[in-house]
């Protein structure tokens, strides 16, 4: 195995490992620990190259500082990722190398589950190091925080909804839902109990089967989702689905989903706002996971409490960012990067 610095003007220290249980490569990087030590957890896909997985670490971990400081947590942005394929090349001494070397950042980098992993892989990292989040057994242990981000979520809809329709009241509104994994599913329980008519759609046949026999949800194609006529478009499966090709067909008031990094580009938030599409940035809508993994982090005794009240904070937040970008009739988007960044300085841009 073999370490090397990967000098970036914007982070403040990327590394790469080469050499990894067969033949792997993987990256960690930690954006800014102004606030605390960088938390975001690590990935396992199978990336193109080398190149693709650091484009997506250093997204990726600058995305975590700004959600991080937009749920007010006392906590840095970092990621980490590994090229490989999680379902043939994940092997336990992979996981063990890789906490070693997490380890070896002594606390500068918490991480915890993200795509390809789970928290039977949390539980191997932890052999080799304590900062390791969202396991399932421990005295602090916060298991899946996939029901505390779908809270957040809805959180988000109903002040969404407020702003758009004048209640944040869901009763009667169609809310459509890309994605019933971990997160989709969840929201959708949450939504048709606030009274929401559902339109949902997902790869998987078996999990669209659930939501329309559980949730009364009417199903439609992959790409249809786009172009159904709903109040709400709720994005939850996978990033840069808010795009040139499908921002002019959406045929809603406002899109709040789980998501993380679902515009393209900058320029689609404009977009969005050009379309009258009120936009709940992403960052804040499902900040309520890693809130949740902070309870183990930051080994707070009262953790639900503690965990109720970022989430009723984080709520205000989006309040706030929604309440300026209607007053201002700018973009959420650029509002809510405009209030999170004074609480990341220095390294905010
Ligand atoms: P998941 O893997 O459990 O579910 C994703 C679902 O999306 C799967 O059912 C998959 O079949 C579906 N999907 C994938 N591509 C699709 C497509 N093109 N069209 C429709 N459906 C598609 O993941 P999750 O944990 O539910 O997370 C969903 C999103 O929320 C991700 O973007 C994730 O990064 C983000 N997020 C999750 C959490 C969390 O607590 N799990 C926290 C913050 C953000």
């Amino acid at each position: 195995m073999h370490i090397t610095d990967v000098i970036t003007p914007t982070h403040e220290k990327v590394i790469r490992i080469d050499g990894l249980d067969g033949g792997l490569t993987g990256f960690i990087a930690l954006h800014s620990t102004t606030r605390g030590p960088a938390a975001g957890g690590l990935r396992m896909r199978p990336y193109a190259g080398p190149a693709n997985a650091l484009n997506d670490v250093l997204r990726l971990s600058r995305g975590m500082t700004f959600k991080n400081a937009a749920a007010d947590l006392p906590l840095g942005g970092g990621k980490a990722v590994i090229v490989g394929d999680p379902a043939s090349q994940k092997t336990p001494a992979l996981l063990e190398q890789f906490g070693s070397v997490i380890d070896s950042l002594n606390g500068q980098y918490w991480t915890a589950e993200d795509m390809g992993m789970s928290p039977v892989d949390m539980a191997v990292l932890a052999r080799k190091t304590r900062y390791v989040a969202g396991l399932a057994d421990g005295e602090f242990a916060s298991g899946d925080p996939s029901p505390i981000t779908a809270k957040g979520i809805f959180n988000a809809v109903r002040t969404t909804a407020k702003h758009r329709f004048g209640s944040a009241d869901l009763k009667g509104k169609t809310v459509s839902v890309q994605g019933l994994g971990n997160v989709g599913m969840h929201l959708c329980g949450l939504l048709r109990r606030a009274g929401a008519q559902l339109i949902v759609t997902d790869l998987n046949p078996d999990a669209v089967a659930e939501a329309e026999d559980q949730f009364a949800a009417r199903a439609v194609p992959l790409d249809d989702i786009y172009g159904v006529k709903a109040d709400i478009f709720a994005p939850c499966a996978i990033g840069a689905i808010l795009n040139d090709k499908t921002i002019p067909q959406l045929q809603v008031a406002a899109v709040a989903g789980g998501a993380n990094n679902q515009l393209a580009t900058e320029a689609d938030a404009d977009a969005l706002h050009a379309r009258g599409i009120l936009y709940a940035p992403d960052y804040v809508a499902n900040g309520g996971g890693i809130i949740n993994v902070a309870t183990e982090i930051l080994q707070i005794k009262d953790g639900p409490a503690w965990r109720d009240s970022k989430l009723e904070a984080l709520k205000a937040t989006m309040e706030a960012i929604l309440t300026r970008a209607v007053a201002t009739n700018r973009s959420p988007h650029r509002v809510a990067d405009e209030i999170v960044a004074p609480k990341i300085s220095p390294r905010a841009a």
